[in-house]
């Protein structure tokens, strides 16, 4: 990242809230898929925050046998922000998704 984020309302750089966040990223059809660590920023003016910064591969994919453990383990300390899908992606393969793999 070669410039924090700014808060286009308030027009101010963010500041980091928090390093390691770990974003569920959730299909369309509500399906969870793979975490992948990131960061939390927030203005301090308005208060809204994002998640940017993410690492280049994901933590656990949905077909590993530790995906359950972990999103229970992040969830109950609070670092799991869950990402709904905006619209169709490529990231997302529903062939996949459909066979539970
Ligand atoms: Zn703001």
């Amino acid at each position: 990242m070669n410039h924090v984020p700014v808060c286009a309302k308030c027009q101010q750089d963010m500041v980091c809230a928090k390093n390691g966040v770990a974003v569920l990223d959730v299909t369309g059809d509500g399906t969870d898929y793979k975490i992948t660590m990131a960061d939390k920023w927030k203005c301090n003016i308005c208060g809204c925050e994002v998640v940017v910064g993410f690492a280049q591969h994901a933590l656990v994919h949905h077909y590993e046998p530790r995906f359950a453990a972990a999103i229970e383990f992040l969830s109950n300390k609070g670092l799991l922000v869950r990402a709904r899908a905006a619209g169709p992606s490529k990231l997302f393969c529903a062939d996949n998704v459909e066979k539970g793999a």
